[in-house]
């Protein structure tokens, strides 16, 4: 008794937790205006396959600060998340990737590019996702079968006959599904054979030192592989170097994203990388 009032008189004033507590308010207070004063933006990062030729692209949002700068999305999705803003957030991020994907279709260099959006476990179980993302579609024009929604294995936790359903439902029509840092979460290979999945992305940690670490080298030859058995894609993320790249392709792998081929960066830039090849082998 004494011990936990004492626990919590000693939290009540520690400084650190003060401060946290005082960050995070104005945090919450700073994404809610970014929203509204469009302070958000979406860079895009090709992915190519072992030809180097591009396939299409990864949205990853950023907060174009007014004082910090461009701040990254680890910095503030997980707050958002604790602060229920990630549904806001992640449906602007959706509306204008479907923008930019009306806007690809429109060109026969771009026309058949996939454009990846990273979706929040919250916003894809929210009951109304699968007819925002109908609304979505509808006034963007956006084709359904060039958007691929990357979820996480957090998905696996809960609700997941929901989930499924809900999968099933987008799936048929024509949008396509990644699960996303694959092998850095909570696994299970029963539920990852019944999502219906297009894609797997190895987790950049994996590549990183796929050359350096046996362990590293075994988890991506066995995802690869696994992928290759269960009819998915594979895409490796975090690619920098050619020796990397060199390795995946040897074990199967036949969609890359990373440094080598482009860094995540405005729409026109993806453009100009479009031409840019690095053939692979
Ligand atoms: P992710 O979906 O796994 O995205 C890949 C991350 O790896 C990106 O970080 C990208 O910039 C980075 N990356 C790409 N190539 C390389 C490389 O060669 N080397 C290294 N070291 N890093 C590379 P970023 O943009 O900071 O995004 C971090 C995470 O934030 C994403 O991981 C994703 O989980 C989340 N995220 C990004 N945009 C959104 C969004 O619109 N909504 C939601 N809910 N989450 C998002
Ligand atoms: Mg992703
Ligand atoms: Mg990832
Ligand atoms: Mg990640």
């Amino acid at each position: 008794e004494a011990k936990t009032r004492g626990r919590n008189a000693w939290s009540v004033f520690d400084p650190q937790l003060q401060r946290t507590v005082r960050e995070r308010a104005a945090l919450e207070v700073d994404i809610r205006m970014a929203l509204e004063q469009g302070h958000f933006l979406l860079h895009y990062q090709p992915v190519v396959d072992a030809e180097g030729r591009v396939q299409g692209a990864e949205a990853l949002v950023r907060w174009k600060h007014p004082e910090r700068g461009l701040i990254p999305p680890g910095a503030f999705i997980p707050a958002a998340e604790q602060m229920g803003l990630i549904f806001a957030l992640d449906r602007w991020v959706l509306r204008l990737a479907c923008q930019q994907l009306a806007l690809w279709a429109q060109d026969a260099a771009t026309a058949d590019w996939t454009l990846a959006v990273n979706l929040s476990a919250q916003e894809f179980r929210h009951a109304d996702f699968v007819s925002r993302m109908q609304d979505i579609l509808r006034d963007t024009g956006a084709r359904a079968d060039r958007l691929k929604l990357e979820l996480t294995e957090s998905l696996m936790l809960d609700e997941v006959e929901d989930s499924i359903a809900k999968m099933q439902t987008l799936r048929g029509w024509g949008i396509q599904f990644s699960l996303d840092d694959f092998g850095t979460g909570y696994s299970s290979l029963g539920y990852l054979k019944r999502l219906p999945l297009s894609q797997l992305k190895i987790d950049q940690s994996f590549v990183r030192d796929v050359l350096l670490d046996a362990n590293d080298a075994a988890i991506v030859r066995t995802v690869i592989a696994l992928g290759q058995s269960l009819g998915l894609e594979v895409v490796a993320e975090g690619v920098e170097t050619r020796g990397q790249l060199d390795f995946l392709v040897a074990h199967g792998c036949r969609r890359f994203q990373g440094y080598l081929f482009g860094r995540p960066a405005e729409a026109q830039m993806l453009l100009a990388h479009a031409g840019l090849v690095v053939p692979a082998g």
